[in-house]
């Protein structure tokens, strides 16, 4: 794999180039493992593609095929769906509408120092904290879709989709743990939003120093104190967060309004 030339990019921002890639990603290689789609991993799909139709922040065009899949995959009367059935509706959609998903990834917010390390994981959590924080700012984006009457329909969500879809399978593993053992207790948007926060940096913690850890970007507490000094606290000499200023931190990191559109096709 040819290394691609750096993009120079800023900590404090959430680039649309990273969650477009996660998203091709997603439908073009983690899906086409799967050669169709039934029973429990439709549902799956379906839930996931309605909840980003509904939340998205970003381009409008994304927005849209999201939908027309998302309508799409609820009006079929079929168990079973080819994952070439899915693909050709995506790719037939991009020719109508213009661009979609870039033809490449491109990571720039997610840039490893080399290949194989960050990319989809890293915008994968993105696109999950980007969408809490859009569920916990637009309450009834989720109304009419069934998933509304769940505590923390986002996390249920990202739990089913890691757990079904998700290709490293040890970390599937570890987040049904943790899900397991505390998503039960989430019950407002606000927790949704902290609890993602929080299990991220059980793993950042878990995994500081290891093998999959990018030494251009070492796995640390987030946010650092340069990015966010109101979310540190001493207490008696111990570090604390400050809850709520972490969640006003991430309410921003994650907006809309925070999104940049730049290396985006
Ligand atoms: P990432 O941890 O991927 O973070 C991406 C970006 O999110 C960071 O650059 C930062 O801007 C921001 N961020 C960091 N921490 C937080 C936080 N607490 N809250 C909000 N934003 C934050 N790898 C394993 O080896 N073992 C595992 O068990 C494992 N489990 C995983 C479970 C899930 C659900 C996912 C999505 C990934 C998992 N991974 C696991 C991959 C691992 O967590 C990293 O994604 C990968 O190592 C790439 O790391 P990164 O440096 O790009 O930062």
């Amino acid at each position: 794999q040819p290394s691609e030339p750096w993009r120079d990019f800023d900590r404090s921002k959430v680039y649309t180039a990273d969650l477009e890639s996660a998203l091709h990603y997603l439908l073009r290689v983690e899906l086409a493992a799967h050669s169709s789609l039934e029973g429990e991993e439709l549902q799956v799909f379906k839930e996931f593609v309605t909840v980003v139709a509904k939340l998205y922040p970003g381009r409008g065009s994304v927005v849209k095929l999201m939908e027309t899949l998302s309508d799409w995959l609820l009006s079929l009367p079929l168990q079973q769906i080819p994952y070439q059935a899915v693909m050709d509706l995506v790719d037939n959609k991009m020719k109508i509408s213009g661009v979609f998903l870039g033809a490449e990834l491109r990571w720039v917010g997610c840039q490893g120092s080399r290949p194989g390390l960050r990319g989809y994981p890293c915008s994968l959590w993105t696109l999950f904290h980007v969408l809490t924080v859009q569920h916990e700012a637009t309450p009834t984006a989720l109304d009419g879709t069934g998933l509304e009457a769940q505590a923390a329909p986002v996390l249920q969500v990202m739990r089913r989709y890691i757990r079904t879809f998700f290709g490293c399978r040890e970390c599937a593993r570890h987040f049904e743990q943790a899900a397991a053992a505390g998503m039960e207790q989430v019950k407002s948007r606000e927790e949704e939003v902290l609890w993602l926060w929080n299990q991220h940096n059980r793993v950042n913690a878990r995994l500081a120093g290891s093998l999959s850890d990018d030494p251009l970007f070492p796995k640390a507490p987030w946010p650092s104190p340069a990015l966010c000094p109101a979310c540190h606290e001493e207490n008696n000499g111990v570090h604390v967060w400050n809850q709520d200023n972490v969640l006003q931190f991430l309410r921003h990191h994650y907006g809309a309004a925070n999104l940049s559109p730049r290396y985006s096709l």
